[in-house]
C-alpha cells in the first residue's frame, strides 16, 4: 500500500460512532457491514481496521506514523489479514476461511485486536460460511471478523444473527457530491443514476459501463416497445454481468413507478428518453411485481445464473403483461 486508506467522507460519522464504541469496550466481536454497491465499504472497513490497529488514532483517523501503521502500509500486519473472492470463480473457498479462523483465535501478538475482514461476503459458499459459525460463537478475546457484502441477504440466516448488523447509507449527499466533482460530468446525476453509490457512479462513467448501459437501454426499449423476439433480446447482453443488468433494471424500473406517480427523479438524458418511453407500457401493479422479481433474483446468489437464462424467462413474462396491458 502507498498510504492508509481515508474513509469515504460520507461515512465519516458511521466510522466515528462504530470507532467510539471500542473506546468504551464495546466493540462488537462480528459485525456484517452492508449498503449499496458503490457506497464505499471497502474502503470504510479498511480504513476503520487502521483506526482501530493505529496507536495514535485520531479522531476516525489513523496516524500514519505509529509503529502498526508503518505495518500496515507495508501490508505487513500481524494481526490484520484480508480474505476476498479468487480468480474467476469468484467464490471464497473454504480452505481460505477454515486457515482465517485458525488465524484469529490465535491471540493477538502486539496490538488491543485481531481483525480479519472478509470482502464480498455474499460469495462465501455454504460450506466456507458454515466454517464461520465456531469463531462468530467463540471468538478469540481480542477478535473483531468484519463482513462485508452488499447482498447480506444472501448470507444463512445462522451467519446473519450472530452479527451485529452495520448498515451504510448516503446520509451525506453533499460530501459524495463534492467527492464526485471533477470526476463525473454531472455528479447529482450521476450519484442519483448510481443508486446512492458514489464509487458506482465513478465505475459508471468508465467506457466499458458506458457500452453496457447502451446495450442495456437498448434491450428495454425494445423488449417493451415489442421490437425483436426475446430471445434475441436477451442473448444481446450474454456478455454482461447478470447482477449488473438486475441491478440497473431494479433502478430503471423503480424510476418508472416513480413517474408513473409524477415524481420525475434524476436521471441522465438517455435514461431519462427510453423510461418515459416505455413507462405506460404496464400498469403499475405490473411495474411493481416486474421489480420483485427483478429484486428477488438479485438477492438470490444471481452471479452463478447464466445471463441469458435468468433474463430470457423474466422478459417472456414481461412481454406478456405488456401485450396484456395493451390490449386491457
Ligand atoms: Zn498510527
Amino acid at each position: 500500500m502507498d498510504k492508509l486508506t481515508p474513509c469515504p467522507p460520507w461515512l465519516v460519522d458511521d466510522a466515528t460512532a462504530l470507532l467510539a464504541r471500542s473506546t468504551g469496550g464495546r466493540m462488537p466481536h462480528a459485525i456484517l457491514l452492508s449498503g449499496v454497491e458503490g457506497i464505499g465499504k471497502r474502503d470504510f472497513a479498511q480504513s476503520v481496521v487502521e483506526a482501530l490497529l493505529c496507536r495514535n488514532r485520531q479522531g476516525c483517523h489513523a496516524c500514519g506514523e505509529c509503529e502498526s501503521c508503518r505495518q500496515l502500509l507495508a501490508d505487513s500486519h500481524p494481526d490484520y489479514q484480508k480474505l476476498m473472492p479468487e480468480g474467476a470463480s469468484s467464490v471464497i473457498k473454504v480452505d481460505s476461511v477454515r486457515a482465517l479462523v485458525d488465524w484469529l483465535q490465535l491471540t493477538a501478538s502486539q496490538a488491543s485486536h485481531r481483525i480479519a475482514l472478509i470482502e464480498q461476503a455474499d460469495r462465501l459458499n455454504r460450506n466456507a460460511a458454515n466454517s464461520l459459525l465456531k469463531t462468530l460463537e467463540e471468538p478469540g478475546e481480542q477478535a473483531i471478523l468484519i463482513l462485508s457484502a452488499t447482498r447480506a441477504g444472501a448470507l444463512p440466516a445462522t451467519i446473519r444473527s450472530r452479527c451485529q448488523k452495520v448498515t451504510l447509507k448516503m446520509t451525506n449527499q453533499a460530501a459524495a457530491i463534492a467527492w464526485l466533482e471533477g470526476q463525473v460530468d454531472d455528479p447529482v446525476a450521476a450519484l442519483a443514476g448510481a443508486g446512492g453509490g458514489p464509487y458506482l457512479a465513478v465505475d459508471n462513467a468508465s467506457p466499458e459501463s458506458l457500452a453496457a448501459e447502451e446495450k442495456l437501454l437498448a434491450a428495454w426499449r425494445d423488449l417493451f416497445l415489442h421490437k425483436g423476439s426475446v430471445g434475441r433480446i436477451s442473448d444481446s447482453l450474454s456478455d454482461l454481468d447478470t447482477s449488473v443488468c438486475l441491478a440497473t433494471f431494479c433502478r430503471w424500473c423503480l424510476m418508472a413507478i416513480k413517474r408513473r406517480e409524477g415524481v420525475q427523479g434524476v436521471a441522465t438524458a438517455a435514461v431519462t428518453e427510453v423510461i418515459s418511453e416505455t413507462q405506460a407500457r404496464m400498469t403499475n401493479d405490473q411495474w411493481y411485481r416486474f421489480y420483485d422479481r427483478l429484486l428477488q433474483l438479485h438477492r438470490t446468489d444471481s452471479a452463478s445464473f447464466k445471463t441469458q437464462m435468468v433474463l430470457e424467462g423474466l422478459f417472456a413474462d414481461t412481454r406478456l403483461m405488456t401485450i396484456s396491458a395493451a390490449t386491457r
